[in-house]
């Protein structure tokens, strides 16, 4: 097994991650900003380093600062959790190279998969159904992109190939806006990702966000735990989730499964990921994958029983994992609500201290979240302050569950979004199963 683990991130996936070393027997090491000195997971932590100043860049994304931590404190290993350096290729190639553990697949994956251009046409090679677009960049040859446009067939998307978060999208309607878009997409990827490349896809009207989390190991073992549905999404970025997703077409799903496991051992993936698919009138249509553990991982672990972080854990010691295809045996359904410190109307963040708060709890509630009474949110990171995940055996059980969790949660000092999370699990329409990606804002009015 791993020695000694170290925490390359913050909030409630660190203490995910610290809750699963102590319960593998794992020490661990949190590394912090000065500000986060008072993280639930730093008091819990075996050790912990300050990194640097609040700035992401100069602490969670400061690369030399996180080594020389895994340097000072003697951890092997090192967990990125998600977003900051979780796929971030350089970082798996430097850890590695100074002679640690990543926890995570290998840099070449990464690197492939980080580029949805490359991810995409990986996928198709290994027979993963994608979304009819470009396959391949969009150059500058504008008749190129107008014909190719006519082949797709109008509404396009115009995606940026080193996306994520919800941003560097654009949605044409026109044939006339096509150009222009095409050159805002490219500069605003440019800006924020340092990469312009762009690539087009046919704009899916009314698809749902279907996910499926898979384990590979570095034996040549690839299975999956089945599927999330992640529709209920503002900007882009996922609100409520649930597994599995209701109303799939059962013979669709066992292809797409077998897809993807397959896929994992074509391109050597070792470790927890997630495939991303849009699903419209029964067909699947991959977007991209994700190369690290998700937000959203608990309701899989709920329904499978299975601890995705310890086998991430497993993978990266090498060791093969703990479960075949055949053990993993769904049961019930779970949804997962993401709490923000953030204002129900507006969604602006909504940072400051944290008078009171208390979790829910009973039977089938899980709480994911490093905030207690006194604990300040600092305004620096993002909002995610706690998930509430509940489980029952059937899909109206498990929304019933979650009301009452949500009607037993208390935050005082702050703004969250539960108001918005409570009218969420008693609107009718979620209620029957299946909306579509746009349900939610349009239900907001936007
Ligand atoms: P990111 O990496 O930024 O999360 P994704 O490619 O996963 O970007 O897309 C995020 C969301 O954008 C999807 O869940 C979906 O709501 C919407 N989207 C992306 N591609 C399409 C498409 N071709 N048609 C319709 N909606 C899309």
């Amino acid at each position: 097994m791993l020695k000694k683990v170290l925490i390359a991130n913050r909030g409630e996936i660190a203490l995910r991650i610290l809750r699963a070393c102590k319960e593998l027997g794992i020490p661990t090491v949190a590394v912090h900003s000065v500000i986060d000195r008072d993280l639930k997971h730093v008091r819990l932590a075996d050790e912990s380093v300050c990194i640097g100043p609040n700035p992401s860049p100069k602490s969670y994304l400061n690369i030399p600062a996180i080594i020389a931590a895994m340097e000072v404190t003697g951890a092997d290993s090192v967990h990125p959790g998600y977003g900051f350096l979780a796929e971030n290729a350089d970082f798996a190639e430097q850890v590695e190279k100074s002679g640690f553990t990543f926890i995570g697949p290998n840099a070449d994956v990464i690197r492939l998969m980080g580029d949805k251009v490359s991810a995409i046409e990986a996928m198709r090679e290994a027979g993963v159904p994608t979304v009819p677009g470009s396959n391949g960049p969009l150059n500058d040859d504008e008749a190129r992109n107008l014909r190719l446009a006519d082949e797709i067939g109008l509404p396009v998307i115009i995606k940026a190939a080193a996306g994520g978060g919800g941003r560097g999208m654009r949605v044409v309607h026109n044939k006339e806006d096509l150009i222009q878009s095409i050159a805002i997409t490219k500069a605003e990827a440019a800006g924020a990702f340092g990469d312009d490349t762009v690539y087009m896809e046919k704009f899916l009207q009314t698809p749902r966000h279907v996910e499926i989390q898979v384990l590979s190991d570095k034996h040549g073992n690839a299975i999956h735990l089945g599927d999330r549905d992640c529709s209920l999404q503002r900007r882009h970025q996922k609100v409520l989730e649930e597994a599995p997703a209701p109303g799939i077409d059962p013979e669709a799903r066992a292809i797409v499964q077998k897809a993807c496991t397959d896929a994992c051992k074509k391109i050597g993936y070792a470790g927890a990921g997630t495939f991303e698919f849009l699903y419209e009138n029964g067909h699947f249509y991959f977007i991209e994958m994700n190369t690290r553990v998700q937000v959203e991982h608990p309701v899989t672990e709920m329904i499978t029983g299975i601890d995705i972080v310890k086998e991430q854990l497993r993978i990266a010691a090498g060791l093969p994992l703990s479960v075949t295809q055949d053990d993993v045996v769904f049961r019930g359904h779970a949804f997962e609500c993401r709490i923000n410190a953030e204002d129900p109307e507006r969604f602006l963040p909504c940072p400051g201290k944290v008078d009171v708060f208390h979790a829910p709890g009973g039977l089938g509630v899980r709480v994911d979240s490093h905030l207690y009474s006194g604990y300040t949110v600092p305004p620096t990171y993002d909002s995610l302050i706690a998930k509430i995940i509940c489980w029952a055996e059937t899909r109206e059980e498990a929304l019933k569950r979650t009301e009452r969790a949500l009607d037993e949660t208390i935050v005082q000092g702050i703004k969250t979004n539960i108001p918005l999370q409570k009218n969420l699990v008693i609107d009718e329409e979620f209620k029957k199963g299946g909306i579509n990606i746009h349900y939610l804002e349009k239900k907001l009015g936007m």
